[in-house]
C-alpha cells in the first residue's frame, strides 16, 4: 500500500515546490535519494560550474551516496569538513573555508508548506552557509522534514531532530535520556544557531531538492 502514500506527497510535496518558487527559491521534486543525486551530478553541477565544493553534516545528503560522487568529479576539489581524522582545528577552518565554496549542498532540519527553510546547527556552519557565503546551496529534504508551518518546525526540530541526533553523536545532553528537549547548558549541546530562510537572495542562489521518500531525521 505504499502507492497511496507515495501519491498523497507528491501532492504536498508540489504545493511546497511552488511556495519554495513563489519564495525565489529554485526548486525540484524527486522520487528518490538516488534521483536527487542524478539531478545533482546530471544539471546543478553543470548548470553552476562548480570548482569548489562542500558539504553541510546531513544525513539525508550521505544517502544520495553524493560527497563520494563529488569527490570523484573531474576539475572539482572539495572542502572536506566530515573528515574527522584532522585535527579540530584544521576541521574548523575548513568550515569556515567552506563558506566561500562555489556550491554547498546540505540538507535541511524542515521545509515548510509555505516554503521556508528551519535549520538548527550547533556549529553554525550548514544553517549560515544557506543565508550567505557560498555561491550556490542545494538544499536535500526528505518528505518527512515537511511541516505545515515556523511554529511546527521549531517543535520538529526541538522534540526529535535535535534528540535523535544527540542520540545518533552520543552526546551528554538530558534529551538523549528524556527524548525531550530540556533546553539544556551542557557543554555538548547540539543546539545553538537558528536560520530561518523565509526567502532566496539572490533569486535562484538556493536549490531545494523535495524528496518524495523519508531520508534523515
Ligand atoms: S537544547 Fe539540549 S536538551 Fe534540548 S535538544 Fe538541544 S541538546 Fe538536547
Amino acid at each position: 500500500m505504499q502507492a497511496p502514500i507515495d501519491a498523497y506527497y507528491a501532492k504536498r510535496l508540489e504545493q511546497t515546490a511552488k511556495a519554495l518558487v513563489a519564495n525565489h527559491f529554485e526548486s525540484y521534486l524527486v522520487a528518490d535519494a538516488e534521483a536527487a543525486g542524478a539531478l545533482v551530478l546530471e544539471t546543478i553541477l553543470p548548470q553552476t560550474a562548480a570548482k569548489v565544493i562542500s558539504f553541510g553534516g546531513s544525513m539525508t545528503l550521505a544517502a544520495t551516496g553524493l560527497p563520494a560522487a563529488l569527490a570523484q568529479a573531474p576539475g572539482v576539489s572539495i572542502i572536506n569538513t566530515l573528515d574527522h581524522s584532522v585535527s579540530p582545528e584544521e576541521l574548523y577552518e575548513r568550515r569556515r573555508q567552506a563558506l566561500l565554496a562555489d556550491l554547498f549542498l546540505t540538507g535541511s532540519n524542515a521545509v515548510t508548506e509555505d516554503g521556508v527553510l528551519v535549520n538548527l546547527d550547533m556549529i553554525g556552519n550548514r544553517a549560515c552557509a544557506i543565508a550567505f557565503g557560498p555561491k550556490h546551496v542545494v538544499v536535500i529534504a526528505g518528505r518527512n522534514k515537511i511541516v505545515p508551518d515556523v511554529d511546527a518546525a521549531r517543535v520538529r526540530i526541538k522534540n526529535f531532530a535535535a534528540p535523535v541526533n544527540a542520540l545518533r553523536l552520543s552526546k551528554k545532553t538530558p534529551c538523549t535520556a528524556t527524548a525531550h528537549c530540556e533546553d539544556c547548558g551542557s557543554p555538548q549541546r547540539i543546539c545553538n544557531v537558528w536560520t530561518i530562510a523565509e526567502k532566496c537572495f539572490p533569486r535562484g542562489r538556493v536549490t531545494v531538492i523535495l524528496v518524495n521518500q523519508d531520508l534523515g531525521f
